[in-house]
């Protein structure tokens, strides 16, 4: 998608090989009129999936995820970093591990907003390792629903994301894929 692509280029900054930061237009401050672009590329590329529900986890992945579930016009729901690891029969939670902190947190969605036929699309904001996008699929198939599809707005293809959602058998769909960055300079990959 081009214009991520040159909104990544002129306004994001990679810190390192590893961390990107966007927090000028995805995820601080917040280009509504992106994000409404963004959610109309995963709803047409997701549409023939059919999906019933958007999830996403909070707080990064509700923008693009909000404007996503608009263009279908199906329910968002947001789940949980929970802080605390209380087990009621309403909750269902896994642990992951956070990419950005380095340390463990529990996800967690309550049962009544996942129905056992509901087709749910995952959308959000990068892909590093997959733990997020792993952990969110968990959940959606211990509530006995389906995964749809995974919708990435910035994948980095040079991490191992994108291979452990595939071999685990999901359509992973990125809009801009980054294939190296070092500080200042990011480079795609060129068929994205
Ligand atoms: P994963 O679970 O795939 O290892 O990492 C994905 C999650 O970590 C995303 O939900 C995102 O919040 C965060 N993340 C991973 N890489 C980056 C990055 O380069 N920049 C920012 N801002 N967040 C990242």
């Amino acid at each position: 998608m081009d214009e991520l692509k040159n909104r990544i280029q002129n306004d994001g900054k990679a810190l390192s090989n590893q961390v990107l930061l966007v927090d000028s237009f995805l995820n601080h401050q917040i280009d509504i009129e992106l994000m409404e672009h963004i959610g109309e590329e995963f709803a047409r590329i997701f549409r023939d999936q059919a999906p019933t529900r958007v999830v996403t986890i909070e707080s990064s992945g509700i923008a693009p995820a909000l404007m996503t579930a608009r263009a279908l016009n199906i329910p968002l729901v947001v789940m949980k970093k929970a802080t605390s690891s209380l087990l009621t029969e309403d909750i269902l939670q896994t642990p992951v591990m956070s990419y950005t902190k380095g340390s463990s947190y529990q996800l967690m969605i309550k049962r009544q907003f996942i129905d056992k036929d509901d087709r749910v699309l995952i959308i959000d904001d990068f892909l590093a390792n997959g733990e997020a996008a792993l952990g969110a699929a968990r959940l959606i198939e211990n509530a006995g629903a389906t995964v749809a599809g995974i919708g990435i707005v910035i994948e980095k293809a040079f991490q191992n994301g994108k291979k452990r959602l595939s071999d685990s058998g999901y359509q992973v769909e990125s809009l801009a894929s980054i294939s190296y960055m070092n500080e200042g300079v990011v480079e795609f990959d060129e068929d994205k």
